[in-house]
Parts: structure tokens; C-alpha cells; sequence
């Protein structure tokens, strides 16, 4: 290892210092530059540059960026496509139809204090939704004009589909959820949810209140009707609530 000889009181001095450790004299650091670094040896220096300028390597590499944006615009558009794709939904209920009255049904029970458990199936509940949100449309989001809301029951599954219109397009976004009445309030564990075909992660519902908020509120009403239920029980293509006894 080389020192830096001080002028003054002749110390030796490590390379890395500026001033002499002992007297504080400027040390003469020219010698460094004197010294030639460690050299790589040209066996080393061959093999690097060949490496890096090696045709074979460079149309390689290339090609696999090429891919990678290939693969990655791929999977990219098969995610927009299957968010554009229209789930298997029901067609919209024909007008005309006579929808069962169920936020009347359970007042009514609460009120008169029935302790019959009320059934409706899938298509009811689809009907029932299509007439109370038509008179609620002004309250629904504008900019993703509300179109409908569609659900479909499985056992101690509720899934809520909104289709939603974005220049023309139908937009639908689903979530399913796991719900269950506790002390008077609608508990909903989310189990995962969709846009169009794609299937979006119940990590990622969490923030699903952005594509469902103008609809919870527009069901406001009946959502404090079930939770004063006593119970809500889901089931194939059926939905039951027990009142409170
Ligand atoms: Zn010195």
C-alpha cells in the first residue's frame, strides 16, 4: 500500500488523506496520480467488451423488449376487453310489469308486528329495483348514467350488478358480499366483485364505494327497512327475511 509522506515532520500518511494526520501540513497528493490503478487484464477486458458488443446478445435482448410490450399491450387489451364484455345479466324487465311492493311488505311487518318470513325470488327483487330506482334516477351519478340494478342470489351470496351507460356504452360493475343483519345493522363482508367480465379482487372492493355510493344512497330507505329485520337469509335464485319476533 502507498503513503503520503508528509513534507514537514515525514509521518506516513494513509493515501486517503488531505492534510498530515500528525502536523496538519498539506500533504502532496501528486504522488497518487503517479501510481496507475489496478488494471483489468486484457484477457478480462476482451471478454467484457465482446459481452457487450456481441450482435447476438444485443438482437436478443431487443427481441425480448419487443415481447414484453407485445405480451404486455396483449394483456392489456384482453383487460379492457373483458371489462367492456357484458356479464350474463337478465334483459331489463318489460315495462308495464306490476313489480311486487317489497319495501311496503316489510313496513308493514315491522308495523303490524308479522313474524311471517317474507320470500321473494331473484326476478321480484329485479322488478322491485327497476321501479324504485326509476323514481330516484335524479340521485343516481349522472356522469355514468344509471341504467339498472340487477341481483342474483346463491346460497349466503348477494351479488349486485349496476349497468351504467358511458357514451353510449353499457358499463356493468358487480359485487358480491356476504350479508348478514347484526343488532339492527346490514353487515357485508365483500367477496370480490367485476367490471364487465373482469374480475376484481375483494382487496381491490374496498374502494368500490366509488362505483356503488349513488347506489347504496339511493336505497337508503330500503336498506333501514331490512335492518330492522330480524334476520336475512340468501339462497339460490331466493331471498327470505324473518321479522324481528
Ligand atoms: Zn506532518
Amino acid at each position: 500500500m502507498i503513503t503520503l509522506v508528509c513534507p514537514e515532520c515525514r509521518l506516513e500518511n494513509e493515501p486517503e488523506r488531505i492534510y498530515c494526520h500528525d502536523c496538519g501540513a498539506r500533504l502532496d497528493r501528486t504522488a497518487l496520480a503517479k501510481v496507475a490503478p489496478k488494471t483489468e487484464d486484457a484477457q478480462e477486458t476482451r471478454q467484457r467488451l465482446r459481452k457487450m458488443l456481441d450482435p447476438q446478445r444485443a438482437k436478443i435482448r431487443h427481441l425480448f423488449f419487443k415481447m414484453s410490450k407485445v405480451i404486455l399491450g396483449a394483456l392489456l387489451t384482453a383487460a379492457v376487453i373483458q371489462m367492456i364484455l357484458p356479464p350474463d345479466v337478465p334483459p331489463p324487465a318489460k315495462t308495464g310489469d306490476f313489480p311486487p311492493q317489497i319495501n311496503l311488505d316489510l313496513e308493514n311487518a315491522t308495523l303490524n308486528h308479522s313474524t311471517t318470513p317474507m320470500q321473494y325470488t331473484e326476478a321480484q327483487v329485479n322488478a322491485y329495483l327497476g321501479s324504485a330506482l326509476k323514481s330516484k334516477q335524479a340521485a343516481l351519478n349522472k356522469y355514468l348514467q344509471f341504467e339498472r340494478a340487477i341481483v342474483n342470489f346463491d346460497e349466503n351470496l348477494c351479488r349486485v350488478t349496476a349497468q351504467r351507460s358511458l357514451f353510449g356504452f353499457s358499463v356493468y360493475t358487480a359485487t358480491s358480499s356476504k350479508v348478514t343483519l347484526q343488532n339492527g345493522a346490514i353487515a357485508a363482508t365483500n367477496l370480490g366483485g367485476s367490471i364487465g367480465r373482469l374480475p376484481v379482487h375483494p382487496m381491490l372492493m374496498k374502494y368500490s364505494d366509488v362505483l356503488f355510493g349513488d347506489l347504496w344512497g339511493a336505497l337508503e330507505r330500503e336498506r333501514k327497512s331490512v335492518a330492522k329485520m330480524d334476520r336475512i337469509e340468501f339462497h339460490p335464485q331466493q331471498v327470505v327475511l324473518v321479522p324481528k319476533p
